[in-house]
């Protein structure tokens, strides 16, 4: 009698503890895999043809349809999906603390990041460039030297600069780049830098038509990859075969003209997944 007692006692706490593991994890993985109710992406919301939130509260842009489409094969179809926003300086924590369960977010493969948390892909090679005036002078990255320049912190476009391109350029770092536009139409900074994808996108805007160019400088290869969890091998797996099979099936193509041929941007092939262009 005494040792049943002690039994129920003891499944009792098990089962709690059950619980508890099962409340945890679906708190801080952002969304089980497969299935359930919800998934939590990070995206960006201020990148045109990127990822935007639109005004009526749509998302828009590669890397939503992208996230989708990996979505879609983890089992998840698009109402499940809830945005969320991850900054450029945000995206290693909101990895590392489970708000989301995978990020494409503009979000460059790199030594230092891989420390932190591990990627899928890549599935777009970028390259660093300048936006400037469509009257502008700036031609290459050593005219930035004492200029006034913008970008965004914790990106790999304001870390090259100080590292290489510029280092004597006046640095300006805000958390988004549509501050970095803002800053540039008004002659507060003499340009933007970040990946040309970005820069394409905000150029061909209605509202800045005409009044922008880049420079057509090609700084660095970005190669854009999926983060996830340091350590979530299977998710990682489920992203990379999604990503093959979204190249293989053409959704890639299609996805890339629609979100960048209108801004005439000439994007590069589709990268091959595990291979990283330096
Ligand atoms: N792709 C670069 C990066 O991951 C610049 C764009 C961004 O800040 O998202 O840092």
């Amino acid at each position: 009698m005494k040792l049943r007692k002690v039994t129920a006692a003891s499944a009792a706490v098990l089962a709690l503890a059950v619980a508890a593991t099962a409340c945890g994890s679906s708190k801080s993985d952002g969304g089980s895999s497969g299935g359930g109710n919800k998934i939590k992406i990070g995206i960006k919301y201020d990148q045109p043809g990127i990822g935007l939130k639109e005004p009526n509260g749509s998302f828009s842009g590669f890397d939503v349809d992208v996230a989708t489409y990996v979505a879609g094969k983890l089992g998840y179809k698009p109402s499940q999906i809830e945005w969320v926003e991850t900054k450029s300086a945000d995206r290693e924590n909101a990895l590392a603390r489970g708000d989301v369960k995978f990020i494409a977010a503009s979000y460059s493969i790199t030594d230092e990041r891989k420390q932190k948390v591990d990627f899928a892909g890549p599935y777009l090679l970028a390259h660093q460039d300048l936006l400037v005036k469509a009257n502008s002078t700036i031609s290459k990255g050593t005219d930035l030297n004492g200029r006034n320049l913008c970008s965004v912190t914790g990106s790999t476009s304001a870390q090259n600069v100080q590292k290489k391109i510029a280092p004597k350029a006046n640095l300006k770092e805000n958390s988004g780049y549509s501050e970095c536009i803002a800053s540039l139409q008004s002659g507060a900074v003499d340009a933007v830098t970040t990946d040309d994808s970005i820069l394409a996108g905000y150029a061909a805007q209605d509202k800045y038509k005409g009044q922008f160019k880049l420079a057509g400088l090609k700084l660095s290869n970005e190669n854009y990859g999926i983060g996830v969890k340091k350590g979530d091998s299977a998710t990682l797996k489920k992203i990379n075969d999604a990503l093959a099979s979204m190249v293989s099936d053409g959704t890639w193509k299609t996805d890339v003209e629609k979100n960048f041929g209108p801004a005439n941007y000439k994007y590069e092939p589709a990268p091959k997944i595990g291979v990283i262009v330096k």
